[in-house]
């Protein structure tokens, strides 16, 4: 049977907005030893906007913006729905698109006005063999900003960089702050690259970054840390699913989208990483009782 302590404990962290969804949850939070935390989302505020965007060649400011929105008309990435509301802000219409693809952790590709276009990161531009090192300084800048550039290809030259900012939220250096002082091993995984990483994680307080990491390499990493730790994971998205189920205490920040909810073993309700402590130290003084 469950002790009545436990009960005790799941409903105090209910009024507190987080809802445990699994009993061994509430016990297994307090052994947590390290916390691995995606970026979008669950430090930043998880909605990008445009910050900036630059023409390069014989395009416009206006027709990287258009053929930007228009490739991302058919996305479901957070970064999509940033570059779409830059677009209308600017009352600039959207292109017809045809053989649209997403390629996931990359970006993505179609035909516009009988022109491939390509937007994403230089993986990405890589795959497609469209050289962009004449780019890599502003790219760097941008970055180092904390900030995501997107590149736009035209036929397979540059023709733009689209460059993305998602802040962080407001009590993540708090909540960071708390979970080093409860001696555990703070991580931040994204598929982002390794400068605006860094930028986002100094922001916040982390020391150690895992980047450009593939949504399905997401598990793999809790699984290769859990050899040594009990292993908790914080996001948000579909792509953080596998590995909320791969941790031992899975943790979905209430923002998130329905498959992230249902892999995992808490939900927070309003977002804030300083609950994650909360249901740590809950766990904790629960488990205590127990004994
Ligand atoms: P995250 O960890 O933020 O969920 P993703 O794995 O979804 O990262 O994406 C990694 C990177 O791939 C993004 O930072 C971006 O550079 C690029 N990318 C992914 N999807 C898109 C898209 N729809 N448009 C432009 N770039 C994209
Ligand atoms: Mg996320």
């Amino acid at each position: 049977a469950t002790p009545i302590s436990v009960m005790v404990a799941v409903g105090r962290a209910a009024e507190s907005g987080i809802l445990i969804r699994k009993g061994e949850a509430l016990q297994r939070a307090g052994e947590i030893t390290c916390l691995v935390l995606d970026k979008t989302g669950t430090i930043t505020e998880g909605k990008p906007t445009v910050a900036s965007v630059y023409a390069i060649g014989d395009f416009t400011e206006n027709q990287v913006l258009q053929l930007a929105a228009s490739i991302e008309s058919g996305s479901e990435h957070p970064l999509a729905a940033s570059v779409l509301k830059a677009a209308t802000e600017k009352n600039i219409s959207l292109d017809k698109v045809t053989q649209f693809e997403a390629i996931l952790g990359h970006g993505v590709t179609a035909l516009i006005n009988k022109q491939a276009v390509f937007l994403g990161n230089k993986a990405l531009m890589d795959s497609k063999k469209i050289s962009y090192s004449r780019y890599n300084a502003k790219l760097e800048q941008l970055s180092a900003l904390g900030q995501t550039p997107m590149l736009l290809a035209v036929d397979n030259k540059i023709a733009g960089i689209v460059a993305v900012s998602d802040p962080i939220k407001k009590d993540s250096v708090q909540a960071v702050q708390h979970l080093r002082e409860r001696g555990i091993r703070v991580i931040m995984v994204t598929g982002d690259n390794p400068i605006t990483a860094q930028a986002v994680a100094n922001l916040a307080g982390i020391t150690e970054v895992r980047a450009q990491v593939l949504p399905q390499d997401k598990a793999e990493i809790i699984k290769t840390l859990q050899a040594q730790e009990i292993v908790g994971m914080v996001g948000d998205g579909i792509n953080d699913a596998p590995a909320l189920v791969q941790a031992d205490v899975g943790f979905a920040i209430g923002t998130g989208t329905d498959v992230a909810i249902e892999s995992a073993d808490v939900v927070i309700l309003q977002g804030s990483l300083l609950k994650v402590s909360e249901a740590i130290d809950l766990s904790k003084a629960t488990v205590k009782n127990i004994k």
